[in-house]
């Protein structure tokens, strides 16, 4: 493990390219709880001189790093490496906490500050990454960094474990948005440091979250050593709600875990590669993941359908693993059970009862077939509507149900209505599988979650039906998962109002 730090310093890379600016960011990051800023000077334009220098390193509100990174090394700096060389020895003189360098530049200039010794490779990990972070382990330099550029999670992993093998301090992140998780977890391996920018669009490196995130979202103080990892494996995965949702319930019970996104890119090649790479470090407290497209089949073959349960076999996806402390994997379905429990919650009903209803479901993707199976287990009598008929028409055969083009849903004859196509989602909110409820429709369920009021579901209220939002399937699916992976009850409205709230955030 990286030689101790007394903690793991939140460091704010300031990007503006205005001196005066630059240090106002400075005061504001300061406010916002980094411990340490990074001054660019090579965003500066035009760069700064001696006084300039000065006004912005001098009795600065936070620890100081001064960096001047040359175009070659993801920078902006494009005068000569003298010219560089030299700015960076005026800041250095300013008595900044920290001067970085990088590898191939560190000579045998003397410095008036200590050093951080760098290496970034902003295309690639390369094979020989952990040859070059110990070439930096074995220089004179006070602190190490090493950034790459991630194709996977598996790569973040690697990051990890040159933080384990380091002796000195050191800084190794994995950059891109696959590769987010070595930024939040850098605190779990004693980092010296991880970056963090002050607002959306200020990043210095592809894949930093921004202060607020990694304080608010990921809860950074409480990552430490011991802290139990739970993460969401999906592509796309940016805009999922299960990181806040997860973190907010994990807060509220008080446990030591963190739950962290996971890019991967589609096919089971990259899905096992990644899994792999985890299994083979349980030093990472890895407990559970959720699997979202285009994955869920993946997790089945991956986990195995002996270790799965009937129902995630019968649906053919998982959604949820747990990864017991010898690395056992079990799979689990939860969407099943959270669409039956949104639907039964609403009509008041027991699931048993069920059994005889008739039911127009629209839409033959993973989330119909989930809710499908669930409701022919329980004897619903269930009509597929789908657009591409031939598609419904095999969902059907396979669970007993009846299929027709979706065009013949305008002449539904059912109960219950339940939408499982993504008609009427953000952003294309004025439009709904059905314009017209019948009267024969006494509950219609939308899974679409975002907005929470579907066009459809205010049909069918103006209708007098009663409606079930998928507010209520996907706070269920991951009440599911908290409590399959903790054994304690979930604080279930905590995680409701997290994803109004995120839904609410992102309108205003
Ligand atoms: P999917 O596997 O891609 O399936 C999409 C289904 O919708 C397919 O049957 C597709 O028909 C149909 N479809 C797509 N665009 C259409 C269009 N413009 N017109 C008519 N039909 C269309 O997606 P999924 O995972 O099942 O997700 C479907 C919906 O469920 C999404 O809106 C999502 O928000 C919701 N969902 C909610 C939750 C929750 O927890 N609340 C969980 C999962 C999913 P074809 O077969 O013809 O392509």
């Amino acid at each position: 493990m990286a030689a101790p730090v007394s903690r793991t310093r939140l460091i704010c890379p300031l990007t503006s390219a205005d001196a005066g600016a630059m240090r106002r960011d400075m005061v504001a990051a300061a406010e916002r709880g980094a411990d340490t800023v990074e001054c660019r000077l090579d965003y500066l334009d035009p760069p700064a001189d001696r006084e300039q220098l000065q006004r912005l390193l001098q009795n600065p509100p936070a620890e100081i790093i001064a960096t001047n990174r040359p175009v070659r090394e993801g920078g902006r700096f494009r005068g000569d490496e003298k010219q560089r060389l030299n700015l960076l020895h005026e800041a250095a003189r300013c008595g900044p906490g920290w001067v970085d360098v990088e590898r191939w530049a560190l000579g045998e200039d003397a410095w008036d500050a200590p050093v951080i010794l760098s290496h970034h490779d902003f295309e690639k990990c390369a094979g020989d990454v952990e040859a070059v972070a110990a070439s930096l382990d074995g220089s004179p330099a006070a602190v190490n960094k090493i950034a790459f550029a991630a194709a996977g999670p598996e790569d973040a992993l690697r990051a990890f474990d040159i933080l384990r093998a380091s002796r000195k301090p050191t800084i190794a992140l994995a950059m891109g948005e696959a590769g987010v998780m070595s930024r939040i977890l850098a605190a779990k391996f004693c980092a010296f440091g991880t970056f963090a920018a002050l607002a959306p669009g200020t990043e210095s490196a592809p894949g930093q979250p921004t202060l607020d995130e990694l304080k608010n979202l990921y809860r950074w103080e409480h990552i430490g050593p011991a802290t139990s990892v739970y993460g969401v494996i999906g592509c796309p995965v940016a805009h999922s709600m299960s990181p806040a949702i997860h973190n907010a319930a994990f807060a509220a019970a008080g446990l030591d875990a963190v739950y962290v996104p996971l890019l991967i890119q589609p096919g089971a090649e990259n899905f096992n590669r990644f899994m792999d790479a985890l299994l083979a470090r349980p030093w990472m407290d890895w407990r559970g993941l959720s699997v979202t497209i285009p994955h869920k089949e993946n997790a089945l073959a991956y986990v195995g359908a002996e270790c799965c349960e009937p129902l995630a076999r019968a649906i053919g996806a998982v959604n949820t693993i747990t990864i017991g402390p010898d690395g056992d994997l079990q799979g689990h379905n939860t969407d099943y059970a959270a669409a039956v429990d949104a639907l039964t919650g609403a009509m008041d009903i027991s699931r048993e009862e069920l059994s005889g209803r008739p039911v127009a479901l629209l839409g033959a993707g993973g989330a119909a077939r989930a809710i499908v199976a669930a409701l022919r287990h329980y004897h619903a009598e269930v009509t597929i509507y789908n657009r591409t008929f031939a598609r419904g028409q095999r969902l059907a055969a396979e669970f007993g149900a009846r299929a027709e083009p979706l065009d013949a849903a305008k002449d539904l004859d059912a109960e219950i209505v339940i939408n499982c196509t993504p008609i009427g989602m953000h952003p294309n909110v004025d439009v709904s599988p059905l314009e017209r409820i019948p009267p024969c429709a006494k509950v219609v369920f939308d899974t679409i979650y975002n907005p929470i009021e579907t066009r459809l579901l205010r049909l069918a209220a103006d209708a007098g039906a009663r409606t079930v939002s998928g507010l209520e399937m996907f706070t269920n699916q991951a009440v599911a998962q908290f409590e399959i992976w903790t054994d304690r009850p979930a604080p279930r409205e905590v995680m409701r109002q997290v994803v109004i709230d995120r839904l609410r955030a992102a309108r205003a």
